[in-house]
């Protein structure tokens, strides 16, 4: 099974994910945990310029180096680890690429899902989990955790159409799942819990 954690910066996603990989493993699954950008060694070095205060770029630019990645991504890590039998859990997939390029960074959702139809065609995922946090809330957890690399590139406003973006995809999308990141790391553990397992007994 493939399961992907999607939502705004701060909501919780990678928290999230560590949680359920142990609960998983607790319960006897093989699981591997993942992320984009960055899933792999040319990712990692995508991952880097992306992130790269001094790359300032344009948003298909983005959008293209974030497709670059996902290719690595699919076929070294994703699409083998599935065929080896693994719960596969990854932080961010196509939904993200929608949000950020197609609606924050104004590159349109239809060219983003025309640029990303050949990894839809390849390797759907099974389940989104797409938390979402108000960005006042969101921005002040990732301030307390010092990791302010978005924050001090982008304002509140591309914060606000980023969630405001996930919570319009939500409705778009198939096996997609929104839970509300605003509450206790174990408040939100215990939604992510019960979409999971109903997802693992079917
Ligand atoms: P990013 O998009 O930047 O990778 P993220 O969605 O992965 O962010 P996390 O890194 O999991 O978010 O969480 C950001 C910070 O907020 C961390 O310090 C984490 O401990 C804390 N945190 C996570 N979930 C909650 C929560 N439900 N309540 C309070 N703090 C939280
Ligand atoms: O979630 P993670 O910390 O791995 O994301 C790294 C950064 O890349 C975040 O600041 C996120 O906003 C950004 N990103 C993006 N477009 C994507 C995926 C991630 O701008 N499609
Ligand atoms: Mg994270």
């Amino acid at each position: 099974k493939f399961i992907v954690f999607e939502g705004n910066d701060g909501s919780g996603k990678t928290t999230q994910l560590l949680k359920v990989e142990k609960y998983l493993k607790q319960k006897g699954y093989r699981v591997i945990t993942t992320r984009e950008p960055g899933g792999t060694e040319i990712g990692y070095r995508i991952r880097k310029l992306l992130l790269d205060p001094v790359c300032k770029m344009d948003g298909l630019t983005e959008a293209l180096l974030l497709a670059a990645d996902r290719n690595e991504h699919v076929k070294n890590v994703l699409i083998p680890a599935l065929e080896e039998g693994y719960v596969v859990i990854c932080d961010r997939y196509i939904l993200s690429s929608v949000v950020y390029q197609g609606i924050a960074r104004g590159v349109g959702i239809e060219n983003i899902l025309r640029l990303n139809s050949i990894f839809e065609e390849k390797l759907k995922p099974d389940l989104y989990i797409v938390l979402t946090a108000r960005p006042e809330i969101a921005i002040k957890r990732l301030k307390m955790a010092g990791k302010t690399d978005r924050i001090d590139i982008e304002d509140i406003d591309f914060h606000t159409k980023v969630y405001n973006g996930f919570k319009e995809v939500v409705q778009r999308f198939e096996r997609c799942v929104n839970i509300e990141a605003e509450g206790t790391v174990d408040e939100v553990f215990e939604g992510v819990c019960s979409v999971v397992d109903e997802l693992l007994k079917a």
